[in-house]
């Protein structure tokens, strides 16, 4: 399930909510206030990184 970390603009209230599809639009529910930001979920963070780290030292080089 897509859940989604927004931080609201106007109160600064930080909540979670679960988005079903993308032209949905969420509003705070301490003030009801449409400006919102989304914050990287945790989880899309850690699927995102990781691959790339462990470069330099693979067994494919010998130019010479
Ligand atoms: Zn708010």
């Amino acid at each position: 399930m897509p859940i989604y970390e927004y931080i609201c603009l106007n109160c600064q209230n930080r909540f979670e909510t679960l988005i079903m599809s993308s032209d949905e639009q969420p509003t705070c529910p301490k003030c009801a206030s449409a400006s919102l930001e989304r914050l990287l979920s945790p989880f899309a963070r850690a699927a995102g990184e990781g691959a790339g780290t462990s470069a330099g030292c693979g067994p494919s080089g010998g130019f010479s």
